[in-house]
Protein backbone atom coordinates (compact mmCIF):
# COMPACT_ATOMS: atom_id res chain seq x y z
CA UNK A 1 0.00 0.00 0.00
CA UNK A 2 1.10 3.48 -1.17
CA UNK A 3 0.35 6.68 1.21
CA UNK A 4 0.73 10.21 0.18
CA UNK A 5 0.51 13.45 2.63
CA UNK A 6 -0.54 16.59 1.02
CA UNK A 7 1.29 17.84 4.08
CA UNK A 8 4.75 16.25 3.18
CA UNK A 9 5.06 18.55 -0.41
CA UNK A 10 4.57 22.11 1.19
CA UNK A 11 1.25 22.38 1.86
CA UNK A 12 -0.65 23.45 4.91
CA UNK A 13 -3.14 20.56 4.44
CA UNK A 14 -4.20 17.51 6.46
CA UNK A 15 -5.22 15.55 3.75
CA UNK A 16 -3.18 12.36 3.04
CA UNK A 17 -4.98 9.14 0.20
CA UNK A 18 -3.94 5.38 0.95
CA UNK A 19 -4.19 2.92 -1.76
CA UNK A 20 -2.93 1.16 -4.66
CA UNK A 21 0.11 3.13 -6.69
CA UNK A 22 -2.54 3.92 -9.06
CA UNK A 23 -5.61 5.16 -7.10
CA UNK A 24 -2.86 7.28 -4.97
CA UNK A 25 -1.38 8.96 -8.19
CA UNK A 26 -4.96 9.89 -9.67
CA UNK A 27 -6.33 11.17 -6.27
CA UNK A 28 -3.58 12.81 -5.29
CA UNK A 29 -2.78 14.53 -8.36
CA UNK A 30 -6.58 15.66 -8.59
CA UNK A 31 -6.89 16.94 -5.19
CA UNK A 32 -3.41 19.11 -5.50
CA UNK A 33 -4.88 20.40 -8.52
CA UNK A 34 -8.44 21.39 -7.09
CA UNK A 35 -7.47 22.78 -3.82
CA UNK A 36 -3.72 24.21 -4.33
CA UNK A 37 -4.15 24.85 -8.05
CA UNK A 38 -1.06 23.17 -9.06
CA UNK A 39 -1.17 21.08 -12.17
CA UNK A 40 0.95 18.32 -11.29
CA UNK A 41 1.89 15.79 -14.00
CA UNK A 42 0.93 11.74 -13.55
CA UNK A 43 4.63 11.60 -13.77
CA UNK A 44 5.98 14.45 -10.97
CA UNK A 45 3.59 12.45 -8.62
CA UNK A 46 4.63 8.71 -9.77
CA UNK A 47 8.15 10.32 -8.76
CA UNK A 48 6.74 11.12 -5.27
CA UNK A 49 5.78 7.81 -4.74
CA UNK A 50 9.23 6.26 -5.84
CA UNK A 51 11.22 8.64 -3.90
CA UNK A 52 9.19 7.90 -0.52
CA UNK A 53 9.11 4.15 -1.60
CA UNK A 54 12.60 3.44 -3.28
CA UNK A 55 12.20 -0.37 -3.30
CA UNK A 56 8.86 -0.36 -5.54
CA UNK A 57 9.84 0.38 -8.82
ZN1 LIG B 1 -3.90 19.42 0.02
Amino acid sequence: MFELKCNDYGFECNYEIKGDKESVTEQFKAHVYEEHGIDYTKEAVTQFIRRKYPECK
